[in-house]
């Protein structure tokens, strides 16, 4: 019984991180024009996330509300430097 309670206060949630580098990133915009809920122009005259952190080159949202998600992955699949990108990681609680 004790086991099984343990197992349950280990199970894992699941954050996805949508990075930005913008290392490549040719200033087209597209992705601003394609996600304007959720990313702006920075005055670098790089894309940044609206509600995400900025380390270097590098612009991260953490778990964008659902009904930006379309957005988001068109915006992935669109930018012609491929400098967009998500990943999930599982996150014990
Ligand atoms: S679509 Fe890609 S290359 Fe164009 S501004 Fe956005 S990140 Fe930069």
């Amino acid at each position: 019984m004790v086991l099984s309670t343990q197992k349950a206060e280990a199970s894992s949630t699941t954050s996805t991180f949508y990075k930005i580098d913008v290392t490549n990133c040719i200033k087209c915009y597209h992705c601003e024009e394609v996600a304007s809920h959720s990313i702006a122009i920075g005055n670098d005259e790089y894309p940044y996330w609206i509600n995400g952190s900025i380390s270097g080159n590098y612009r991260i949202y953490v778990n964008p509300p659902q009904e930006y998600l379309e957005d988001l992955d068109e915006a992935i699949a669109d930018c012609p430097m491929e400098c967009i990108s998500k990943s999930t990681h599982q996150k014990r609680k």
